[in-house]
């Protein structure tokens, strides 16, 4: 079996403060951390005693995660796995970087998000330009807010050409472009437009459910993160009973980590291998 998870564990915390999120400066108690913690370990055995199968994962968790060593060598033992493609993750970038070198860096890949506010272009950067000399895989992104479009336009001047970076559309506001900038960003990620609407999906064919599902600390295994319901459980003895292709039951679909398995995009032929970590095809 080839089958993409998609982490979430109960870490729900964040050393940011980004005004639009509720884990901004959110902390947890130990024993809600400890939780966390035995909750990845029990996955990351799990993954590994999945050796018949191959397996990629991307976390996404609620707030940053790479700040806890637990991340960290969670990377080191799930790259370090023959049955491993893929171990990414969704992260501020705000750690050290120096545990990537206990990891198998070929398979190891970090989607990026750079928070204009939280931190300045130039410490962003040199993270950027420490992956770099460190052989690590990842694309960069921002939130596309109006006020940022200088800033996500000096970062896209500064990276190399061969980094992807994405803008995620600001959509809680209808027509919150003009033309003109719909365009500049268009410039800056030629996929904006795909990810700056909300694509139809009920009743579509979507390799969420199948190919790919979301996890969270328990195990209980959901086709996606938009649709709530409960398909099974990894940790059940016939967990790949729960493995089947389904019409999507949401009228639409706006999140890249979701629409990106809608298979009328064909999104897999643009992205290839780095449809974990938002890397398209062409990029380093
Ligand atoms: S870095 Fe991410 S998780 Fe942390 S406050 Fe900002 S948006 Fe939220
Ligand atoms: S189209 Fe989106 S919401 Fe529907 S099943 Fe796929 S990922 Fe989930």
């Amino acid at each position: 079996m080839n089958l993409s998870i998609l982490y979430r564990g109960p870490l729900s915390s964040c050393n940011y403060a980004c005004d639009y999120c509720p884990f901004a400066k959110r902390t947890e108690t130990s024993a809600e951390l400890a939780h966390d913690r035995e909750c990845l370990s029990r996955f990351v055995a799990w993954v590994e005693g999945r050796t018949a199968d191959t397996i990629g994962v991307l976390f996404t968790p609620w707030g940053e995660a790479l700040v806890r060593s637990w991340y960290q060598n969670a990377f080191a033992a799930l790259t370090q796995l023959p049955h491993i493609r893929k171990a990414a993750i969704q992260t501020n970038l705000s750690c050290k970087l120096d545990w990537v070198e206990n990891c198998d860096k070929s398979k190891l890949a970090l989607w990026c998000t750079f928070h204009p506010g939280e931190t300045t272009r130039e410490r962003f950067l040199a993270k950027c330009r420490e992956l770099l000399t460190r052989g690590v895989r990842f694309s960069v992104g921002v939130v596309g807010l109006k006020e940022h479009l200088a800033e996500i336009e000096a970062l896209r001047a500064e990276l190399p050409a061969e980094v992807y970076l994405w803008v995620n559309a600001f959509k809680r506001e209808l027509g919150y472009y003009s033309p003109e900038m719909l365009e500049q960003l268009k410039n800056l990620d030629p996929l904006f437009p795909l990810n700056n609407r909300y694509h139809t999906s009920r009743g579509e064919s979507c390799r969420a459910g199948s190919g790919v599902v979301s996890v969270d600390g328990d195990g209980t295994v959901r086709r996606c993160h938009f649709v709530k319901e409960p398909i099974g459980n990894i940790y059940s003895a016939d967990f790949e009973s729960c493995l089947s292709e389904r019409p999507c039951p949401n009228e639409t679909c706006g999140c890249h980590i979701g629409y990106v398995h809608l298979d009328r995009l064909k999104l897999y032929d643009t992205f290839g291998g780095g449809i974990l970590e938002r890397i398209p095809l062409g990029y380093r």
